[in-house]
């Protein structure tokens, strides 16, 4: 009887690479997160700019429409004035016309005259009482829309104190009243934030005449560095256009651009955090693990003997993946098997260990064209014909003939298009790999179902063998299937043989191949290849013993 305790081997050096790799990937990881830790802090200094530029211009437009709204009112009073003054027929530079200018100038306040204008325009007389002495007219511009006002620039004395006039157009035949006012008094002011600031406020009629500006900042600095708003008078034909300096406005908001990098950098910490904790996180991800596993070269093929009983000679044997962790301890499949499948991962898993296999023990298959190696394959494997493609590409130059190849499908699992299933089937068979229903008898009678999939081999499931000796009725279960692999031409398999009694019986039904603990458990390469070349020795070494019998 064969009984070989399986020994362990050290990790290849493919897989200190495969590892390497790894940790390379993780530090890439963390590499990225630390980049992308920038792009929300970039992120949000640009949304702080976008909104401080949005503040300033908001701001600016407000300073134009309060300028304009100041401007009117003032503008308001004189006109008002002017209107209250004709009404009560004030036109003339008698005493008592005089004497009403002058209570009215009073009463408004803020002007510096009351006068008396002829259909030429000559000022005849003021609130004043004074001589008139020298004034020129620079512009006249309508004030109002149907043009019973004027707005003008008037220059006095030598012409260096500029003043604005608001004249109440005539009929061209009688005197027509004015108000003549220092232009700071329709020069806008502009109060940002509480405080006066660097900026330009100009006041023009609609056409563009330059009334009153208060020439602050009115530098060559360039548009760029200032924002820039206008607003229009709804009553009079006037418009501010408000200048304001861009530094003012980012200054008023620099405490907000301290709590925009405090915040900025607080997400972009959170992100670097996260990137270092993403390695530790996906370790404990089983998928990831298992990926990482697959990487690492840890998924393993041990191989379990396949004996003819009739004989004692070695049949081949049958893959069967193990999870070599790096401490050295093992993973039975049952543990990740179903992650496998449920992950789609089993495709690359099982690619991986039939070339794994092929470079383990190609090289004795080469010299043993009649041992098989049996490859478990999933319900996944039969959605599509990748799996036709994988087992051609793996073994069409190994060492490993297709025609070594035996392809197990498990009747515990069912199938759900047959029809495709069997096409599959029949394209490995081609290849010249054979197939074989595993755990028969297991699948709830998903046998006959199976069978349609014609298959080469039927392997017995394992509880039926356990049965021998105690239920009769395994006994009647194992010879139907004898009877029914016989009459199908098909070859049978005993699983989970443990005893000799059950050898002796199966033998006895005639049964011829068997796998289990009583011949082998399922060993490592090196294990197995000691064992294939103690009970099969290779052609080249037999040769000559072979010539000498
Ligand atoms: P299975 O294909 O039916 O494999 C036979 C199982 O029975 C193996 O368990 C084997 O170690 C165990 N066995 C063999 N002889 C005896 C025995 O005498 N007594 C007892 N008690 N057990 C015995 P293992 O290796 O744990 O595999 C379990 C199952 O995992 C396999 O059942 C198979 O369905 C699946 N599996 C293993 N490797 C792969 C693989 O590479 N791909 C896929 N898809 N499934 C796999
Ligand atoms: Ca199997
Ligand atoms: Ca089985």
């Amino acid at each position: 009887m064969l009984k070989l305790a399986f020994t362990r081997d050290k990790p290849t050096s493919p897989h200190e690479v495969a590892v390497a790799f790894l940790r390379r990937k993780e530090l890439l990881a963390v590499l990225i997160g630390v980049t992308l830790a920038g792009v929300p802090m970039g992120a949000f200094n640009l949304w702080l700019n976008y909104f401080i530029e949005q503040q300033g211009q908001d701001e600016v437009a407000a300073v134009a429409r309060r300028s304009v709204a100041m401007v009117d009112a003032r503008v308001a009073r004189l006109v008002d004035g002017l209107n209250d003054l004709a009404q009560r027929g004030i036109d003339s530079c008698r005493s008592a016309d005089i004497e009403a200018l002058r209570e009215a100038n009073f009463a408004i306040t803020s002007i510096k005259e009351l006068s008396i204008i002829d259909p030429a325009g000559e000022t005849l007389c003021t609130d004043l009482g004074l001589p008139v002495g020298d004034r020129k007219v620079v512009s006249s511009q309508p004030l109002t829309a149907d043009a019973a006002f004027a707005i003008e620039v008037v220059s006095l004395g030598d012409g260096r104190e500029g003043m604005i006039r608001i004249r109440r157009v005539g009929n061209g035949i009688a005197n027509a009243l004015a108000a003549l006012a220092p232009t700071e008094l329709l020069v806008p002011q502009i109060i940002f934030q509480g405080s006066p600031l660097k900026s330009d406020a100009t006041l023009t009629t609609r056409n563009g005449f330059l009334l009153a500006s208060n020439g602050v900042g009115r530098s060559n600095e360039d548009e760029s560095g200032r924002f820039v708003a206008a607003a229009q008078s709804e009553r009079y034909q006037l418009e501010a256009l408000i200048h304001l300096a861009r530094e003012q406005v980012w200054a008023a908001y620099r405490r907000l651009h301290t709590v925009g990098t405090v915040v900025g950098s607080a997400i972009a910490l959170a992100i670097v955090g996260f990137a270092l904790a993403l390695p530790a996180r996906r370790r404990g991800d089983p998928i990831a693990e298992i990926e990482r596993a697959l990487a690492a070269g840890e998924l393993v093929p041990f191989f379990q003997p396949v004996v003819d009983i009739m004989t004692g000679r070695l049949r081949g044997a049958e893959v069967l993946i193990r999870w070599r962790k790096p401490d050295g301890s093992l993973v039975l499949p049952g543990a990740f098997i179903p992650l496998l499948e449920s992950s789609g991962l089993i495709r690359d898993v099982t690619r991986a260990l039939m070339r794994r296999a092929c470079d383990e023990v190609g090289a004795a298959y080469s010299r043993r064209p009649h041992l098989k190696i049996g490859f478990n394959l999933a319900a996944a494997h039969f959605s599509d014909d990748t799996i036709v493609r994988d087992v051609r590409d793996i073994f069409e130059s190994s060492p490993i003939h297709l025609n070594q190849v035996v392809l197990e499908v498990t009747e515990r699992q069912p199938l759900e298009n047959l029809t495709l299933a069997r096409r599959i089937v029949m394209a490995l068979q081609d290849l010249g790999a054979s197939f074989a229903i595993d755990d028969a008898g297991a699948g709830h009678g998903g046998l006959s179902y199976m069978l349609k999939l014609g298959v080469d081999i039927i392997k017995i499931d394992k509880m039926f063998i356990d049965a021998i000796g105690t239920d009769r009725n395994s006994a009647t279960i194992i010879e139907t299937l004898i009877e029914l692999a016989r009459n199908l031409r098909m070859d049978i398999v005993a699983e989970g043989v443990e005893s000799f009694e059950q050898v002796v019986f199966l033998r006895e039904l005639g049964v011829r191949a068997a796998q289990g603990y009583v011949f082998s458990p399922p060993l490592p390469a090196k294990s197995f290849l000691q064992l294939v070349e103690a009970i099969d020795p290779s052609q080249a070494s037999d040769q000559p013993t072979a010539a000498a019998a």
